[in-house]
């Protein structure tokens, strides 16, 4: 069977050194991937196992201040340095030059164009969409990268299908959202990801948790999503099909060093899972994961 890869995104997820500051030094914070990868996801943690690899690579890309999200991941969906290409780390949403690097360098547009299928598991709602039309919102890097392929979004009906995942993993709604969801457990949802990733060449789920706990400076929350995401990992590679290589990775660091409410300069991880998982030993940073995927397909 052609090779497959499932992309899990986790936002604001960096290497950081032990200490109280770390919520992801905790032992109770992630307890399957410590005991999986052998060590716990701090400073300097490398595995490499059968089909498995986990190093750090390095989000600064050579250009001065803390790395953002907007530069981060267009640099990890194109491959093309974005931060050089805009002369500065950029936060938040996709601008017109950094629409224009998708555009060309777009990890699903290009798997398309070599005939392969891609998808964003992410489920939306129509508010996102009527709050961009109003200009209340902008496009997300990952939303751009959909958007300029083409592709459809999920939406709540396909996630009562079981065919999207809402962002927080558990699609648990906040209390002052009315509209039901029907929460599932991060088992269920590692699940279900991992059957969507056998029907698609390239899928990408994003996360945002790790982001929210590190600029909110909250350990005990911070632990809980980090327990959350766990659980969703340990389902998602269970399930994960033969043919599909899981690849775990984030845009900067924030929630491993929360004495500060900003990203940091730390590595991320890059967790590969899967027959692939070696071909990404050679990557040293983020640009290094779409034109490797693409040249694996
Ligand atoms: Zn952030």
């Amino acid at each position: 069977m052609a090779a497959h890869f499932l992309l899990i995104f986790l936002d604001g997820l960096g290497l950081g050194k032990i200490g109280p500051d770390n919520p992801l030094s905790e032992p109770a914070a992630m307890p399957f991937l410590t005991h999986y990868l052998g060590q716990p996801l701090i400073a300097k943690a490398q595995s490499v196992q059968q089909n498995v690899l986990l190093k750090p690579i390095d989000a600064t890309l050579g250009v001065a201040g803390l790395p953002q999200s907007a530069t981060g991941q267009t640099t990890l969906y194109t491959g093309q340095n974005a931060p050089k290409f805009l002369g500065r780390h950029q936060s938040g949403f996709a601008n017109g030059s950094l629409r224009s690097l998708i555009d060309h360098y777009g990890l699903f547009r290009r798997a398309l164009l070599q005939g392969k299928t891609a998808t964003l598991a992410n489920a939306y709602s129509p508010e996102y969409f009527y709050a961009i039309a109003q200009r209340k919102r902008r496009y997300s890097v990952c939303t751009l990268l959909n958007l300029l392929a083409q592709l459809p979004f999920r939406m709540q009906y396909e996630y009562d299908q079981e065919k999207a995942l809402y962002w927080n993993i558990t699609g648990e709604a906040p209390p002052q959202i009315k509209e039901a969801r029907n929460p599932i457990s991060p088992q269920l949802a590692g699940q279900r990801l991992a059957a969507l990733s056998a029907e698609y060449g390239v899928t990408l789920f994003e996360s945002y948790l790790t982001d929210y706990a590190g600029h909110a400076q909250d350990k005990a929350s911070a632990v809980k999503y980090l327990q959350r995401i766990d659980s969703f990992l340990q389902s998602t590679i269970h399930h994960l099909p033969p043919h599909v290589t899981l690849l775990v990775t984030s845009d900067h660091g924030n929630v491993e060093n929360l004495s500060t409410k900003h990203h940091t300069l730390n590595p991320v991880p890059l967790l590969a899972v899967g027959i692939h998982a070696h071909d990404f030993a050679p990557v040293i940073n983020l640009t290094g994961i779409t034109p490797k995927i693409l040249a694996l397909l």
